[in-house]
Order: C-alpha cells, then structure tokens, then sequence
C-alpha cells in the first residue's frame, strides 16, 4: 500500500513538473498535466510487458540448459511406490530426491559406488595368445592321442 502511494506520488510529481514547465510556454498545464500521466502510465505498462517477454526469454534458455543438464547426467529410475519410470538428474552435491511423475510421492535416491579391476587387454594380450595358442596345440595333442 505505501509502495503504491509512493508511485502514486512520483507519477503526480513528475507530471506536475513536467505541466508546469509546459505551461510557461503554452499556457496549458491541465492538459500537459493528463498526456504526462498517460505517458508515464504507457511507459510502465511497455516497460512491464518488455520485462516479462525477457524473463519468458530466459525461462525458455534455462529449461533448455536444464534439458540439455538432465540429458548428460539424467538416469532413469523407477518409483519406489509405484513403479513407474521417471528421468530425474543426479548430482553428489546435496539431495537427489524427486516426486514421481505416476504418482507424485517423493522417492529419495541412494547412489551405491562400487571399484572393479580394470581390464587392461593391451598389457597381456601377447601372453594371452601364447597361453591360448599352447592350450590349443595341447589339446590337439591330447585328440591325437585318443584317435591313435
Ligand atoms: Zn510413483
């Protein structure tokens, strides 16, 4: 309420001074005095209108980052309740809970990390064949062996 006394004011301050500089020259204030309101009233409302068509613009940018965010790091996970599948983006900074598309009951995420032996093929790969390739001629042998 005093936010919009305090416009109210400003818009009748600016449109009085406006006025009455009009009508040291003209001789008009009453009708300088109402274009100048109508002038700031107009300004306001584009400058408004200009203000929510840039803020659309930049929700529009963010659910495309958000999008393209979720596309990278999205896994599909499904609901604890329901079953149901839902994209949700994991992160290790703070809680990964969501609401569930199916059925809207949030779901908490546990992440479980386990190691594993890296496999290395280029390493033993000589030694592998020679192994391989001893257990074949052996085992050919051992055929040989049994036929004879
Ligand atoms: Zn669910």
């Amino acid at each position: 309420m005093i936010n919009i006394i305090k416009s109210l004011i400003i818009v009748i301050a600016i449109a009085g001074t406006v006025a009455a500089i009009i009508d040291l020259k003209y001789n008009n204030f009453l009708q300088a005095f109402t274009v100048t309101i109508a002038v700031q009233i107009i300004g306001y409302n584009l400058l408004k209108k200009l203000q929510s068509v840039h803020l659309n613009i930049k929700n529009k940018e963010l659910q495309i980052l958000e999008a393209e965010t979720l596309k990278d790091v999205g896994v599909n996970v499904q609901c604890a309740y329901c079953g149901s599948s839902n994209l949700i983006p994991v992160t290790f900074q703070g809680d990964n809970s969501f609401s569930c598309v199916g059925c809207e009951k949030v779901n908490a995420v546990y992440i479980n990390i386990t190691s594993a032996q890296k496999t290395d093929s280029t390493i033993n790969s000589s030694v592998n064949v020679n192994v391989f390739d001893d257990n074949i001629e052996m085992v050919k042998s051992k055929i040989k062996n049994n036929d004879e």
